[in-house]
């Protein structure tokens, strides 16, 4: 696959200026799927954001601030319209840079693109309220902007969270900061281009790339920032928090999960059988809302098992450009980590394993995708997030055991149920503890226009839909005497 980089990967943007960041240093951006070098880019630090942050507030107090809501939403909508125009060349960027297999790359183009449409259609449609009050009084609210919202994102679908987060803060007004993940910002950079050429203004979108610890940590703590979204670990979304905290303002955190599917035994396992499997592999299972626990009644069991591992052994991991169900895992460290869960899984049966093309090339970070059965459900594989291609199998005999053994884990993300009865569908999505439930089917990932975000450690604040506008607005309440 050839690049197609049509801009220079090594610069920032600082208020409409492409430009070196002050350390003058870069980073190596490597491709996945075989282990070398694609290009440079900037490493920003403290420097770059604090111009970053002044840049922002100038977009607010001139041109970008003063905008219109219709005009936000008309420049937001030809953005979508570029990168549609653009997808071939995002795919490849985003193929290249993540190692996702070509067709899962031009899904998230594609979901970019329909963020910045559905957030450009509704710029306009955030209203305020009038509230009855005293005599005398007329009393209504004004959504505002927080003013300078802070972006950071991870690897793992850097355009898609980009289009639900920056998409719905650029809606609501606010000029942003964003800090892509050290590992994968090619297609942060594209965008930004993009949004220039779609005409936003000046310092209205500032990007940093640059490492956590140095461009992330500066904007998190930067006081100038009036709002962070964050998506990635646990650990790294703890001290955003605290930074946040520092200067009193609010964050949003996704954080991931361990998701769960309830197969019942009355269930269409044969509609059920792909969205178990696929919400398990997805992105080589580098998914905030995979699921990576299947809770199955014990009446299926044994033939959830069985279809399941055969999907498994048709399974093929290798290169982006190949196209397979499976691609690399980001790094060689992200490697490391899933192989050292799979070592923790030695006392576990496994049911099956898919493989590893014999083609792929030796420095790229494959892993085979595994499938366990019979795990214990406070066993570590069961518990913790493994950022990978596996799944548990569990079994259960009643609704109330599946709905312990789901509600077990730190995390609450995602869950699904998979059954033909109305009733036990209704009581499990209200007692699930999760931000979304699916009934019949999963939607890892997907769904611009649903609220998404979790409970526990998966975070808090709501992202997509008309949530997010919420979330990155303020409530002013206006309260007028007039006699
Ligand atoms: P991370 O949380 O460290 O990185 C995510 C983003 O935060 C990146 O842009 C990174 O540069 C930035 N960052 C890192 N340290 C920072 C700091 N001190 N202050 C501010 N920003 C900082 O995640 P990772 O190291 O890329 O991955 C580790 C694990 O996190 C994975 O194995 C996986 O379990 C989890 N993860 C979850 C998601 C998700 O979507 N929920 C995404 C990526 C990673």
């Amino acid at each position: 696959m050839t690049l197609p980089l049509w801009f220079d990967p090594s610069l920032c943007l600082i208020g409409g200026t492409w430009a070196a960041p002050a350390s003058r240093d870069t980073l190596p951006l490597v491709n996945p799927s075989d282990g070398s070098e694609i290009c440079r880019i900037a490493r920003g630090t403290a420097a770059d954001i604090a111009k970053a942050v002044k840049a922002a507030r100038a977009a607010r107090e001139g041109a970008w601030g003063r905008m219109t809501a219709l005009e936000r939403g008309r420049i937001l909508s030809r953005l979508g319209q570029l990168v549609l125009d653009r997808v071939e060349d995002l795919t490849l960027l985003e193929a290249l840079d993540v190692g996702k297999p070509l067709t899962q790359a031009r899904a998230d183009a594609v979901a970019l693109a329909r963020y910045c449409e559905f957030y450009g259609g509704a710029a306009d449609k955030v209203m305020g309220e009038t509230i009855p009050y005293l005599d005398g009084y007329t009393v209504y609210t004004l959504r505002e902007p927080h003013g300078i919202t802070g972006h950071i994102v991870p690897w793992n679908y850097p355009m898609q969270i980009i289009g639900r987060s920056v998409g719905a803060a650029l809606a609501m007004g606010n000029a942003c900061v964003l800090k892509p993940a050290e590992e994968a910002c090619l297609t942060a950079l594209a965008f930004a281009h993009l949004a220039q050429e779609a005409g936003l203004p000046d310092g209205a979108l500032n990007v940093v790339p640059g490492l956590g610890a140095e461009a992330g940590a500066a904007l998190s703590e930067h006081p100038g920032i009036d709002h962070i979204s964050f998506t990635g670990s646990v650990a790294t979304g703890a001290l955003v928090q605290q930074a946040a905290g520092r200067n009193v303002v609010p964050v949003t955190l996704e954080l991931g999960g361990k998701s769960p599917q309830l197969v019942f035994d009355d269930a269409d396992l044969d509609a059920a059988l792909p969205f178990l499997v696929n919400a398990g592999i997805q992105n080589a299972g580098q998914t905030c809302s995979a699921s990576s626990r299947i809770l199955v009644q014990r009446g299926v069991y044994d033939q959830v098992k069985e279809r399941m591992a055969d999907a498994y052994t048709q399974l093929s991991v290798g290169p982006a450009q190949d196209d397979l169900r499976v691609g690399p895992l980001i790094s060689a460290r992200q490697k490391e980590i899933v192989t050292g869960f799979l070592t923790k899984g030695a006392d576990l049966s496994i049911a099956a394993q898919g493989d590893i093309v014999k083609t792929a090339p030796k420095g790229g970070a494959y892993v085979r995708p595994t499938l366990f059965s019979d795990v214990p459900p406070n066993h570590v594989l069961a518990q913790q997030e493994i950022f990978g291609p596996v799944q548990v199998l569990i079994p259960f005999d009643t609704e109330d055991e599946a709905l312990t053994i789901a509600n077990s884990t730190d995390y609450g993300l995602v869950a699904s149920v998979w059954t033909r009865d109305g009733a036990r569908q209704m009581r499990l999505a209200k007692r699930l503890d999760s931000g979304q439930v699916f009934i019949n089917n999963y939607g890892a990932g997907g769904g611009v226009e649903l609220p998404f975000g979790g409970v526990g450690k998966s975070g808090h604040g709501r992202e997509k839909g008309f949530e997010a506008l919420y979330g990155l607005s303020q409530l002013k309440t206006v309260a007028a005497f007039h006699g």
